[in-house]
């Protein structure tokens, strides 16, 4: 007779009597946390509208998964926002490629897709990745397949104003070619001001039970090499779960997020107790001693170039965010109200013409 094993039956399989006892013996440092009284949301400083969308939903009682999917496709559909779904910048090819990522934390499982083409939402298909496959990723053209097979239409999502700022780019890439930029009084203040665009969406929760989601969704570095895959989509640095202590999520510079496994070291160090601003900076310190090997990353001061946030909620409803340098601020429902909340840094941002 053939039997069939699933694969969440299977890891349930796995863990016999002798594996469970020797689990349970790694106890977690966190103390067992009440479930908070409020649920919880936090999101990066774009996510105001998402923080608001899902903790609507999570009040109704919702899944925390499906109430952050709901708040940040808010934010996807938007067409001027210009780092995440549809409006998002294009690779250099002019091609916009979206990235997204889902973890549940009650299932501990997660879906996500990266390089995908055509797609407005990409966060739910990391859904459908994470719910209806025995997989956790998928990419570019199969991952468009896969949606397309779920019933998502394709769509141009490149919209005038995302192509205007990529054509300019173009034009005054180089003067060894036969691109030629427009006088610069032709150009609208919006595209000249433009410089190195990039954002994304993080959304996390926690709801009355204490069960934590989040999910994580952008498209990536504008002028990207076509295929770039960044650290949204990746579980353990563009977001992470574990159900028993928190949720992280992050934005910023995706490769120094994925060399070093960020979020997931941020539910790390609040699993040894830490809250979660205290985690999301010791695991920035721990990125920021890493690119002292990153010689491309250092700015003349020998600090890192790049900016990198972390966002995390742990199972008791306790929250934080940080960033590398002092002036970001990131989105909180509190269960009582929406507000901007100041990050914490490691350094404080010199004026302009010092950096
Ligand atoms: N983390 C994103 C990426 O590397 C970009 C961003 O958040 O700004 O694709």
């Amino acid at each position: 007779m053939k039997t069939e094993i699933s694969r969440r039956n299977f890891i349930k399989a796995s863990v016999g009597a002798g594996a469970a006892s020797l689990l349970s013996s790694g106890k977690n440092r966190l103390e067992a946390a009440p479930a908070p009284r409020k649920p919880v949301v936090i999101s990066s400083g774009n996510g105001m509208r998402a923080v608001d969308k899902a903790m609507e939903l999570l009040r109704q009682g919702q899944d925390p998964l499906d109430a952050v999917i709901a708040g940040v496709n808010i934010v996807e559909n938007d067409p001027d926002v210009t780092s995440v779904g549809y409006g998002g910048l294009p690779n250099e090819e002019g091609v916009v490629e979206l990235d997204a990522s889902v973890m549940h934390g009650p299932t501990h499982n997660g879906g996500a897709v990266a390089s995908i083409r055509n797609i407005k939402n990409p966060s739910k298909v990391a859904k459908l990745v994470m719910d209806r496959t025995a997989h956790a990723l998928l990419v570019g053209e199969g991952a468009l397949r896969f949606a397309k097979a779920h019933g998502f239409n394709e769509e141009n999502l490149l919209t005038d104003r995302a192509r205007e700022r990529w054509l300019e780019r173009k034009e005054k890439l180089s003067d060894k070619d036969f691109w030629y930029p427009p006088k610069s009084d032709e150009l609208d203040e919006d595209v000249r001001a433009f410089v190195d665009a990039h954002g994304t969406i993080n959304c996390c929760a926690v709801d009355t039970k204490g069960d934590l989601a989040a999910v994580t969704t952008t498209s990536g570095f504008f002028f990207k090499i076509p295929g770039r895959v960044g650290d949204s989509p990746i579980h353990g640095a563009g977001l992470y779960v574990d159900n028993e202590v928190g949720a992280a999520g992050s934005t910023g510079l995706g490769e120094a997020n994925i060399l070093t496994c960020g979020s997931n070291m941020v539910v790390e160090f609040m699993r040894d107790g830490h809250s979660p601003e205290e985690a999301c900076l010791r695991a920035l310190k721990r990125i920021v001693e890493k690119a002292n090997l990153w010689p491309d990353r250092l700015n003349e001061r020998g600090l890192p170039s790049f900016g990198l946030n972390f966002y995390a909620v742990n199972k008791k409803g306790e929250y934080g965010g940080a960033n590398i340098w002092s002036g970001a601020r990131f989105s909180l429902h509190d269960g009582t109200q929406a507000k901007k909340v100041e990050s914490a840094y490691l350094f404080k941002r010199p004026p302009e013409k010092n950096r």
